[in-house]
């Protein structure tokens, strides 16, 4: 009866594929993850499910920093190097919304990334075509899971610095690593406090040039401005350090601090304790989710929205009796 004349695989070559590493397969799975279509969701649901003994052991990066400051460059600088010297298995994510004005995907058709791209050892999805953070989020978060099941061993999410998606990064990996420029004077300021206080480590990129001497004096400034900056809980003071994603250098340096953290945080317990605390706040997130879904996709909710709202739009009636009219007409008719 399905008009989809595509032959759809089993639930058992999805498994097979993604832990074999068939990177078609890995795609399909997370198109399927990504799709809009209710009668997705349950497949994928069996996926994730089936990923899950086999996912978690990967480091988990979230890289951060407004548009310009290098983060593709420096995604496939870090990554090249990682994947070259260390035969690190890399999947690289984005999870912001791609917005109507930006027409698009941010690692999509621009082709960034191109070298990395084609390095046997690294896999790059670009962010989810549609949809809230929210919902963008925990696509990205299930991709995750995916990715770690099919071998990847280090995880990079990319997000634009400019708003929610910080917090919905951090909610994801474990380490967070901000990306700035020197140069502009009040590019620190422009960061929202709550990011800085956020990130594991700040990386100066574009230290090249005549933009070197500016690079180490903003390292110096922030590293002063850190001091105010209440501690972390990850016991870990936040190194400010210098990169150049152009011409190769400083990349070794924040991989080294990166494995420092990690060292560190795994004998301190908090590697742990941040994962277990993420996974209790991701139980949370999907039934939040799923009741959302449940509710607005309830037929007899869907027959009587339009009107409720009206009467609201109307002052027939306040918003919350209308919202409680319409939980109770949800409750009455489920199933
Ligand atoms: P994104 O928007 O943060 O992803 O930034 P891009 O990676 O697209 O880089 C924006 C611009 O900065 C591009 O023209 C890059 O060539 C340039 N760029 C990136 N990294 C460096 C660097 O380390 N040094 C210099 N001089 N330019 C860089």
């Amino acid at each position: 009866m399905s008009k989809n004349k595509k032959k759809e695989l089993t639930l058992k070559e999805y498994i097979d594929g993604i832990f074999s590493g068939d990177r078609t397969i890995l795609s399909k799975a997370i198109t399927l993850i990504e799709s809009q279509n209710p009668k997705h969701r349950k497949l994928s649901q069996d996926i994730i499910e089936n990923c899950l003994p086999k996912a978690g052991n990967s480091l988990r990066i979230g890289i951060t920093g407004i548009p310009g400051v290098g983060k593709s460059t420096f995604i496939e600088c870090f990554g090249m190097y990682l994947a070259d010297k260390y035969n690190k298995k890399i999947a690289v994510l984005a999870i912001d919304p791609s917005s109507q004005s930006s027409k698009g995907s941010i690692l999509g058709d621009k082709m960034r990334m191109v070298h990395l791209a084609g390095n046997k050892n690294a896999f790059i999805r670009p962010t989810p075509s549609s949809g809230s953070l929210g919902g963008v989020a925990r696509k990205t978060h299930e991709t995750v899971i995916l990715c770690e099941a099919s071998g990847f061993d280090t995880i990079l999410i990319e997000t634009m610095g400019v708003g929610q998606s910080e917090y919905a990064v951090n909610s994801m990996v474990d380490f967070f690593l901000l990306l700035l420029i020197a140069g502009a004077g009040d590019e620190i300021q422009g960061i929202k406090k709550g990011i800085m206080e956020m990130a594991d480590a700040f990386v100066i990129n574009k230290a090249d040039g005549d933009n070197k001497k500016n690079a180490q004096l903003a390292k110096k400034e922030l590293e002063n401005a850190l001091k105010l900056f209440p501690k972390k809980e990850s016991g870990c003071t936040p190194k400010v350090l210098t990169c150049s994603s152009l011409m190769k250098e400083g990349i070794e340096e924040v991989w080294e601090t990166i494995e420092e953290y990690k060292s560190n945080t795994i004998k301190n317990g908090y590697f742990q304790k941040k994962r277990k605390e993420q996974s209790k706040n991701w139980m949370h997130e999907t039934i939040k989710e799923s009741l959302k879904n449940y509710f607005y996709k309830n037929p007899s909710v869907i027959n009587n929205i339009n009107e409720i709202e009206k009467s609201v739009i109307e002052g027939k009636m306040n918003s919350f009796d209308a919202a409680n009219k319409l939980l109770k007409i949800y409750f009455d008719n489920i199933n």
